[in-house]
């Protein structure tokens, strides 16, 4: 879902760090491409949504893959570290236009540690959402949800689009629900925060990785017909929260944006050591930009 784009230095994440075995390999960066443009297809990119190479050259041999979800300059160096020859990530480093890849602008550092490091770059973004499986699937799969219909199908075909909505594995109460994302969502600083009636049991959720508030008006409509007890996505806000409670809407939960997309990384992952058996590694770099939390006491 849409990125914000903004880089940041990033934190040590206690996410996984996988790495595979290695094979004599004689692959491409072309090669990748084509394994990742077959799961994800590039078409299925949003209208405004920029996939595809963004860097490096695909007659490149590549011998070492590295998976991410955002590409910022701590990332990229990482990669460099690592003798990464590719690097995929979920977000496009270059989605708005740009004049300048001067080192002095935080997307010129990244792009030039890449070019410099000899590190081919690839996004697979809302084509990567839409597909099956894709980024919701692997989402709804953590969370214990059999990922169903998507929340806004494709216009070619319905059963690909973006979101999901499921049914849970065992129906429980919201807090119960919101303590399970908690603690099978990556971590970071600030966790989880929902609003409902905590005591409301929860059978069927609708999942939007990132930020899916453009989903809301949608959920309240599809839940006319559809029971969701429960709409989860990332990079909420006051308003618009506010008025889709005030609408009717069922119960929502807010996870960090990198928290709910990240797991699809390892779908990525496992993808390109299957099809080519080229050695993977995970950047073990939480790009959450938040990194302090306070909890308040209850007055
Ligand atoms: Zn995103």
């Amino acid at each position: 879902m849409n990125s914000n784009n903004t880089a940041h230095a990033g934190n040590t994440a206690p996410t996984t760090t996988a790495s595979t075995a290695s094979t004599t390999s004689t692959a491409t960066v072309a090669d990748v491409i084509a394994v990742m443009e077959e799961a994800y297809p590039p078409e299925l990119a949003e209208s405004w949504d920029k996939v595809g190479l963004i860097c490096g050259d695909p007659d490149a041999p590549v011998r070492r893959v590295g998976f991410a979800l955002d590409c910022t300059n701590a990332v990229a160096q990482a990669a460099v570290d690592t003798d990464i020859d590719m690097l995929i990530t979920h977000h496009p480093l270059l989605l708005r236009g740009v004049h300048s890849v001067a080192t002095n602008t935080p997307k010129g550092a990244t792009v030039t540690t890449l070019i410099k490091g000899d590190v081919a770059l690839f996004a697979a973004h809302t084509n990567a959402d839409s597909a099956r499986p894709g980024v919701s699937d692997q989402l709804a799969e953590i969370l214990g949800i059999t990922p169903g219909q998507p929340i806004s199908p494709n216009k070619n075909n319905p059963e690909l689009g973006l979101g999901r909505i499921g049914t849970l594995d065992t129906p429980m109460p919201l807090a119960e629900f919101v303590q399970r994302v908690a603690d099978r969502l990556p971590t970071t600083e600030w966790g989880v925060r929902a609003a409902g009636d905590p005591d409301a049991t929860i059978t069927t959720v609708a999942v939007a990785s990132g930020a899916g508030d453009s989903f809301l008006d949608t959920i309240i409509e599809l839940s006319d017909t559809t029971p969701i007890d429960a709409y989860l996505t990332s990079d909420l806000r006051h308003h618009p929260v506010d008025e889709y409670l005030r609408a009717g809407g069922p119960a929502i939960i807010d996870t960090a944006h990198w928290a709910s997309e990240s797991p699809w990384l390892t779908q990525a992952q496992q993808l390109i050591h299957d099809t080519l058996g080229l050695e993977c590694h995970m950047i073990d770099i939480r790009t959450d930009p938040w990194n302090l939390a306070a909890k308040q006491a209850t007055k």
